[in-house]
């Protein structure tokens, strides 16, 4: 590639817009020219130690249109995106050299494996400015009222703490950059075979029949908000098991990033304003504060999220059979319920808040087997797995993490009260759709 002037690289990982994107926009204020870099990385395909492929083919293919929508986005603003299949610590130190980029920018992140990575690449760039940036939250942690070592340890807490006191900061807008900030980009974006999978169709009983990318998260959004007013229902019809408009869906864009929490608070304060308020418009603000949280408890205890005692530091019996493991995986359990959910999931990627709750619970309560395996094929197969309300979720059920009333979910009387007709356990346990 011939020498230019460049001196701007932002890394993407998860925050794959080019709409309210801190990083972006903290980029582009320099004035200084910009490229954009993404790597399907490797490792993120690999076996993980309990036996899961960190990404299935569910997450991969909705990265793959997601990176597409990004580069396209990104193009309107003259901005390049290059996208290898490499590991970051070999393609972006020859990158930066190349284009004689003084600054890094990227999202921040605190999670190992987020972490080791950007170490990696950090011994081979020692000499750039790199500035990691708060990209990812609802409530900004410079204008939170706690210290994020003193995170309460209970939600309700954490919630009354921010919600009537921080102001959730305005939405960003990234302007169209020069043209001659342009770059040659021979670069390809890889097809699922290059990952290691072959194509597929999606399941029709699919509860989020959705593709990835900023475009499609800002047009579901509308949907959901404006078009259908389902907002308004939403408090009503978050239990739902069935279809696609049972709650808002978000949340595989929210896990990539490719739509911001700051966008949906502002739109739902939009339609408040435009529409009506009630305390569904008020619920969903409330679930994205839950997201919130689980990212702060992370923030607050580091690696102790990962750990079989949990948060809490508690010793439980734990087994690992096989067998059981198999069984809960391949919706064989004892629960027609739990293994309707299973099902699902293995089908399409996704499942519902209520039956991830139910088939958590059934695993670390009922089966009593070591939650992180529970946690380790969830990251592998949901589209939306994000590592903070995964690991937070599942220490929560499992009685390590932040509920302290230790519960177990009595899954029977769950599928009497959510599925009272069977009707998602007969779409979910009928042979003939597999
Ligand atoms: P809605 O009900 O429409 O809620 C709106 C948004 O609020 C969601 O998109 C999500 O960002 C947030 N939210 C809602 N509930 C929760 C919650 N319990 N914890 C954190 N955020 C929440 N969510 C993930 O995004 N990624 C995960 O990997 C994940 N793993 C989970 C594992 C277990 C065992 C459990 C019990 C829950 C997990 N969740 C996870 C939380 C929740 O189930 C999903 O966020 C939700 O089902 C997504 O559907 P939705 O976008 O339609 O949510």
């Amino acid at each position: 590639m011939q020498k230019t002037e460049m001196k701007n690289l932002v890394w993407f990982r998860n925050d794959l817009r080019t709409t309210d994107n801190t990083v972006l926009h903290e980029a582009c204020k320099t004035g200084n020219k910009i490229i954009g870099v993404y790597c399907f990385d490797p490792r993120h395909f690999e076996i993980d130690k309990f036996g899961f492929k960190k990404t299935e083919k569910f997450r991969a293919k909705f990265f793959i249109e997601t990176i597409h929508d990004l580069k396209e986005q990104l193009h309107q603003l003259n901005i390049d995106l290059l996208v290898f299949q490499d590991l970051p610590e070999t393609v972006i130190p020859k990158i930066c050299e190349e284009h004689h980029i003084t600054d890094i920018y990227l999202q921040k992140e605190w999670t190992k494996e987020e972490v080791d990575s950007e170490k990696l690449v950090k011994s081979k760039t020692e000499h750039l400015n790199w500035h990691h940036i708060n990209n990812q939250l609802l409530f900004h942690p410079e204008d939170i009222n706690f210290e994020i070592a003193k995170t309460p340890q209970v939600f309700t807490m954490f919630r009354k703490k921010l919600e009537k006191y921080v102001d959730v900061r305005q939405e960003l807008i990234t302007e169209k950059q020069v043209e001659d900030n342009r770059i040659e980009n021979n670069t390809i974006i890889p097809k699922l075979a290059d990952l290691g999978f072959k194509d597929f169709e999606m399941h029709p009983h699919s509860a989020f029949p959705f593709k990835g990318g900023e475009t499609e998260g800002l047009s579901r959004l509308n949907d959901y908000f404006f078009n259908t007013k389902k907002l308004g229902f939403y408090k009503k019809t978050r239990n739902g098991l069935i279809g696609v408009d049972y709650s808002s869906k978000f949340s595989p864009w929210l896990a990539n990033g490719s739509i911001s929490s700051r966008t949906i608070y502002w739109n739902v304060k939009k339609f408040e304003k435009e529409h009506f308020k009630n305390q569904s418009t008020y619920w969903l603000v409330f679930e994205l504060i839950w997201r919130d949280y689980f990212k702060y408890v992370s923030m607050k205890h580091g690696n102790q999220i990962f750990k079989l005692e949990g948060i809490l530091q508690k010793d439980y019996d734990w087994s690992t059979s096989q067998t059981k493991i198999d069984k809960w995986i391949n919706g064989e359990t004892q629960s027609d319920f739990v293994n309707a959910n299973m099902n699902e999931l293995k089908e399409t990627g996704w499942m519902s808040n209520r039956g991830r709750q139910n088939v958590a619970s059934y695993f670390a309560k009922e089966l009593e087997l070591d939650w992180r395996i529970g946690a380790s094929y969830f990251e592998s197969l949901l589209l939306d797995y994000d590592v903070h309300s995964n690991y937070g979720n599942w220490m929560y059920v499992a009685g390590v993490g932040n509920d302290p009333r230790d519960r177990k979910f009595n899954v029977q009387l769950q599928a009497e009260r959510y599925d009272a007709t069977g009707k998602f356990r007969s779409i979910w346990l009928q042979p003939s759709l597999f």
